[in-house]
């Protein structure tokens, strides 16, 4: 079983598509909906945590590619610009999942892009601005 966080882009053609539908019922997947924002007739997106046999998740990314659904890893969205964080650790007070986490005793602060939801919480808490989330 493999589980793995996407973002998925949508445009006025395919926003109103039961994807989420299709994803659980054709690809047997686990769909956990960690953020979403659909806006009518403009380009949308879901943060979508998908869990299941590998080769399903893999068909069911097949099958958003053919419905015109961009299917992004987490990894892609979300960056720590390691040039500039000072490993002050404010961000990992306001992570809602552990993303963001002090390694003990190291005391380093790590970031874990597998974990994270997209919630955007630790952009404005940087000091130096290190977190990027773009959608
Ligand atoms: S708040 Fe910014 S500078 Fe501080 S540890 Fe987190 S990412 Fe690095
Ligand atoms: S966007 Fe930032 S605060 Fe939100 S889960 Fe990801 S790392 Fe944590």
């Amino acid at each position: 079983m493999m589980k793995r966080i996407y973002v998925l882009h949508f445009n006025q053609n395919n926003y109103d598509k039961p994807i989420v539908y299709n994803l659980i019922k054709n690809f047997d997947l686990v769909v956990n909906i960690l953020r979403a924002v659909i806006l009518p007739r403009k380009e949308s997106y879901l943060v979508l945590e998908l869990e299941g046999d590998e080769k399903l998740l893999d068909k069911g990314l097949s099958f958003l590619k053919k419905g015109g659904v961009r299917a992004e890893p987490i990894r892609q969205s979300v960056h720590r610009n390691e040039d500039i964080c000072t490993s002050c650790g404010a961000c990992t007070a306001i992570c809602p999942t552990g993303a963001l986490h002090i390694e003990r005793p190291s005391m380093a602060v790590l970031f874990t892009p597998e974990k994270c939801s997209a919630c955007g919480l630790c952009v404005n808490v940087c000091p130096p601005r290190a977190m990027e989330v773009n959608f």
